[in-house]
C-alpha cells in the first residue's frame, strides 16, 4: 500500500465531494471564530452602504479554509465570483480580461496571490485602489495607453506565505486574517457536519479520533472520513465505529497525534542529527527539501502549536513530548554520538 497523504490534492471524486460538503454561509463555517464574527460585521456595513467589500487577504496553512471564505464571502454578499492563481495569472492580459469582466461588487479570487509575476502584480495596484486599469496597446513607436475604467470589486487574496508578499500589495488590503489551526473540538464538529452530509453513520469516539489526527486541519479531517468510509464498506457494514477507524488510520499510517511523515522528519532531524537542538531553521529547511520560509509558515507552527518544538533565539529545540513522540530517551542519543 502506498502511504496516504492527506497534504496531496484531491482526486476528482474527492473535488466533486469537496463541493458539497463546504459550508456555504457564515453560519455554517466551524472555528476561527474572531474571523467570521468581523467578517459578519464588515459584510453586513458593506451591503448597508450598497458598496463592496474591502479587498480582503487571507493567510495560513493549507486547507484551513482560505477558499472557503472566499466563496462564503461572494455568497453572503449576493455578487458572483471569478477565480484564479497567481501562477496562473502570468500576463498583464490575462488579468485585465478577468478584471473587465467583472460586475458591481463581484469578487476576484486569487489563489496563491504571492506567486503573482511582478508585471501583473503592478497592474493591479491601480486597479484595487482606483478601480482603473491603463493598458499597452500596440508595440514601439505607435505604443500608447489606454485606461479602462472597472466597477468596484472585492479582491480576495489567498497565501500561505504572507512573508513573501510585497509590501504595497500587503498594504491594499483593508482586511487582513491570519487563520489558525483548528482545535479538536473544532475538527470534532466539521467530522460530523460532513458525515451527516455525506449520509455516513459514525459513532462519536470514532469522529473524535479521526479529528484528533487531523493535524488541526479541516481538509484532512475531511479526507481521512472518507478513506475510512472506504474501510468501513470494505471491510464491515458501512457505519464508522473507534475499532474499524483505527484500524483505517493505521494503514493509512496516520500517526496517532495526526503529525505527518514531514514532520516527523522535522523532529528527527532536530532530535536526532542536531541532538535537540537549539538548530536554525535554515538548517531544518534544507534537511526536508524546502526553503526556509516554507518551513517557518507551512510547516513549523503546527508543531509549535502542538508543543513539539520551541522557537528560540539561538534556533529551534525539541521539547520533552518531541522526545516522548519519537521514543526517544533525553540524553540517550549524545550518548551514542561520544
Ligand atoms: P484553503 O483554501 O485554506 O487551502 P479550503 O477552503 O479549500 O482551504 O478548505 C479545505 C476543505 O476543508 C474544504 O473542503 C472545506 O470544505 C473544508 N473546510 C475548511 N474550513 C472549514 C470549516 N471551518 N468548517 C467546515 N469545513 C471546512
Amino acid at each position: 500500500m502506498t502511504d496516504f497523504n492527506p497534504r496531496d490534492t484531491a482526486d476528482s471524486k474527492d473535488k466533486e465531494l469537496d463541493g458539497i460538503i463546504r459550508p456555504q454561509e457564515l453560519g455554517d463555517f466551524t472555528g476561527q471564530r474572531e474571523i467570521v464574527e468581523n467578517l459578519r460585521v464588515y459584510i453586513q456595513a458593506a451591503r448597508l452602504r450598497g458598496e463592496s467589500l474591502d479587498h480582503t487577504l487571507f493567510h495560513g496553512p493549507p486547507g484551513l479554509g482560505k477558499t472557503t471564505l472566499a466563496h462564503i464571502i461572494a455568497n453572503e454578499m449576493g455578487v458572483n465570483m471569478k477565480i484564479t492563481s497567481g501562477p496562473v495569472l502570468d500576463k498583464p492580459g490575462d488579468l485585465a480580461g478577468l478584471l473587465t469582466s467583472l460586475e458591481e461588487g463581484d469578487v476576484l479570487f486569487i489563489d496563491e496571490i504571492h506567486r503573482l509575476s511582478p508585471e501583473v502584480e503592478e497592474y493591479l495596484y491601480s486597479a484595487m485602489e482606483d478601480y482603473v486599469i491603463d493598458i499597452m496597446i500596440d508595440k514601439g513607436p505607435g505604443a500608447r495607453s489606454v485606461r479602462i475604467n472597472l466597477s468596484p470589486f472585492t479582491l480576495v487574496g489567498a497565501t500561505t506565505r504572507k512573508g513573501l508578499l510585497t509590501a504595497p500589495l500587503r498594504a491594499r488590503f483593508g482586511i487582513d486574517c491570519a487563520l489558525e489551526y483548528y482545535d479538536a473540538s473544532d475538527l470534532l464538529n466539521i467530522v460530523k457536519r460532513s458525515a451527516g452530509i455525506l449520509n455516513i453513520e459514525i459513532s462519536d469516539d470514532a469522529a473524535r479520533e479521526i479529528a484528533l489526527r487531523s493535524r488541526g486541519t479541516p481538509r484532512i479531517s475531511n479526507a481521512l472520513l472518507r478513506r475510512v468510509r472506504d474501510f468501513a464498506q470494505v471491510m464491515g457494514n458501512g457505519k464508522i465505529d473507534l475499532k474499524i477507524t483505527k484500524y483505517a488510520l493505521d494503514k493509512l499510517h496516520i500517526d496517532v497525534r495526526g503529525l505527518d511523515a514531514i514532520d516527523n522528519r522535522i523532529l528527527d532531524t532536530i532530535i536526532n542529527k542536531f541532538k535537540g537542538g537549539p538548530v536554525g531553521a535554515n538548517t531544518i529547511a534544507t534537511a526536508i527539501g524546502e526553503d526556509q520560509g516554507t518551513f517557518e509558515e507551512v510547516y513549523e507552527p503546527f508543531l509549535i502549536k502542538e508543543g513539539y518544538i520551541l522557537r528560540t533565539q539561538r534556533g529551534r529545540i525539541a521539547t520533552d513530548k518531541a522526545y516522548q513522540h519519537m521514543g526517544i530517551v533525553k540524553g540517550e542519543k549524545e550518548e551514542t554520538l561520544f
